[in-house]
């Protein structure tokens, strides 16, 4: 099926292309790697008068260390983070989530600004960037403002971002000493979305007691979820298995299970509690020997 007839814009700043979307409002979409707004379009599910692209507006892309933080361009594709030496290094949770998203088009063309953007409730992103505290900086005809990613995302293919705005970075504290994280996911067979997706970023104090945990479950819900619970139950403790196990079978709790093609919610809630475990264990592993 072919998308509707609409008008393609190519801005060469991000000023160019706010002043367009100023301009055709809600008639307009933006374009950046294509993967979820080109489907949409074929399946005539949105219909945009104008495509605004992203793609050639110079300094939305590129991974680089600044103050403290990942800085990541909101049009960085899934296949530079994947293998950015930088990232990496620094945060591997990155290049694990991005090396098991789609398949080699996807990881190729689309990007982390467009997946966050697009909020979809099994996206890997979401999760990923929740447990890591990552903020997002927001471009508009009213300047700039920062938002933490728990905050962009308000619902199933919904964000808070007003119609005139667009995402222009990801910004990911660096984390200190004795600091892990780790993405582990149960793919869809067919477009690998997340049935469940968790990802785990805790902290250790000097004894090995857990500090802080931050744990995002993506796949299982209408939005990204903190599992409160679990972060609860692990905070202060000793990073045995049992307390991990023991946190982690709380995953569920407060989440908007579903029935679906995939399972039911007893199943979900079980897959919930064994991926948090999972991804805890290997976050724990990293920050004992970081
Ligand atoms: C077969 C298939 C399998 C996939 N598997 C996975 C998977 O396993 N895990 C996963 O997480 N994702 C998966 N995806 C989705 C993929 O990651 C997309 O790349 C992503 O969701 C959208 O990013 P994009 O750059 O392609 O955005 P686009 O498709 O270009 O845009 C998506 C939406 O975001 C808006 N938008 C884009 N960029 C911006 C911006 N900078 N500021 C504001 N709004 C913007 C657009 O207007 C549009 O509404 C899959 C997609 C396909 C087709």
């Amino acid at each position: 099926m072919y998308p509707a007839p609409f008008e393609y814009h190519v801005p060469s700043t991000v000023a160019e292309a706010v002043a367009l979307l100023g301009q055709w409002q809600d008639d307009a979409k933006l374009i950046s790697g294509s993967q979820s707004l080109v489907p949409m379009m074929k399946l005539r599910l949105v219909q945009p008068k104008h495509v605004i692209d992203l793609r050639k507006v110079p300094g939305l892309t590129g991974i680089s260390e600044s103050e403290g933080a990942l800085v990541i361009g909101a049009l960085t594709t899934h296949r530079a983070i994947e293998t950015s030496e930088i990232a990496r290094s620094r945060l591997p949770i990155l290049s694990e989530a991005a090396g098991g998203i789609g398949d080699a088009q996807v990881r190729n063309l689309g990007t982390i600004g467009g997946s966050l953007a697009h909020a979809d409730p099994a996206a890997d992103w979401p999760a990923v960037t929740v447990a890591l505290d990552a903020s997002v900086k927001i471009a508009g005809a009213r300047g700039e403002r920062t938002l933490p990613v728990e905050q962009l995302i308000s619902g199933p293919l919904t964000t808070v971002l007003e119609p005139g705005e667009i995402l222009v970075q990801v910004r990911i504290p660096l984390p200190g000493a004795r600091t892990g994280s780790a993405y582990e996911k149960l793919p869809h067979p067919a477009s690998r979305f997340a049935i469940v997706g968790v990802a785990a970023a805790v902290a250790l104090d000097g004894k090995g007691a857990v500090q802080r945990a931050r744990v995002a479950l993506t796949g299982v819900g209408p939005k990204v979820t903190r599992a409160a619970s679990v972060e609860q139950a692990l905070q202060g403790k000793a990073t045995s298995p049992e307390s991990v196990k023991a946190a982690a079978g709380r995953a569920a709790e407060g989440l908007e299970l579903r029935a679906d093609s995939t399972g039911t919610a007893d199943y979900k809630a079980h897959l919930a509690a064994v991926y948090t475990e999972r991804a805890l264990r290997r976050a724990l592993a990293r920050a004992v020997e970081g």
